[in-house]
């Protein structure tokens, strides 16, 4: 589903250059619930700014579907992005719009019509358990019930690949639960490949089925989470 291969990303400073990803290859297969674990500093924030496109890298390619992504420009960059869900550790939600116009926000960017987007919007909230909140606004919310209205967002417009980037991190331990469970429901459910970038080794026993750890800029260890 996703190969990144041999993808390189130097940071230049009058300082000189930086190295914060050496060299990364890892291949991602469809249906994975796929782990990178790495301590602060290891280059994981910058892999996950290549992978979402928001970054470009140095060197090296990220294959998915595939499409080699570095290679797309435009439309076709803006299309690809919508194959790739994300969810953040501080949500992103917009303060100003109830639970279900968050959820319509990404559908409205991509111009489907109005009834389509309340009937998608209706499916994601059933999905994520919050058909109750539809018309609540970010501030009421708890923290799990906020990263469901992410989760059900980054759904919206049917990637078949979510990046999760500390989605559990500003979570307790008993709500984290709940959304890795989330989750791994939708995994099955939708057939997504997810990408877990976490510090958490108990978020990764929890969940993923294959985990790469990166230290320095490298990927140094790789495999099945057995
Ligand atoms: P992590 O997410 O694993 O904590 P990061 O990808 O944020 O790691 O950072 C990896 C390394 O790259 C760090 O040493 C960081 O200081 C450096 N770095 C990240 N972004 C930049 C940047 N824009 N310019 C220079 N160095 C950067
Ligand atoms: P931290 O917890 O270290 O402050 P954040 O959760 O704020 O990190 O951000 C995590 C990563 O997500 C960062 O690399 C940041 O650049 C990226 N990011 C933040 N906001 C957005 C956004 N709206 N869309 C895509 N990426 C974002």
């Amino acid at each position: 589903m996703i190969q990144i291969k041999k993808l390189v990303k130097e940071y230049s400073s009058r300082q000189g250059t930086f190295l914060a990803l050496d060299n990364v290859s890892l291949h991602i297969p469809k249906g994975a619930i796929y782990g990178i674990i790495g301590l602060s500093g290891a280059g994981k924030s910058t892999l996950v700014r290549c992978l979402n496109l928001l970054e470009k890298p140095s060197s090296g390619q990220i294959i998915i579907a595939g499409q080699d992504l570095t290679q797309l420009s435009g439309k076709a960059l803006r299309q690809a992005r919508q194959n790739i869900g994300m969810i953040f550790q501080h949500f992103y939600l917009l303060q100003s719009r109830t639970v279900a116009e968050n959820i319509a926000f990404p559908l409205e960017i991509a111009g489907l019509h109005k009834r389509e987007i309340t009937a998608r919007v209706e499916e994601l909230l059933h999905l994520v358990g919050l058909k109750d909140k539809a018309t609540s606004y970010p501030a009421q919310l708890s923290g799990g019930q906020k990263q469901r209205v992410g989760i059900a967002r980054s759904l919206a417009t049917k990637p078949q690949v979510l990046l999760c980037d500390e989605a559990t991190s500003a979570l307790d331990p008993q709500t984290t639960l709940s959304i890795l469970n989330l989750l791994r429901d939708i995994n099955q459910k939708l057939g997504l490949t997810i990408v877990m970038i976490t510090h958490e080794m108990k978020v990764v026993k929890e969940i993923c089925t294959d985990v790469a750890v990166i230290h320095e800029a490298r990927i140094v260890e790789y495999g099945p989470i057995e």
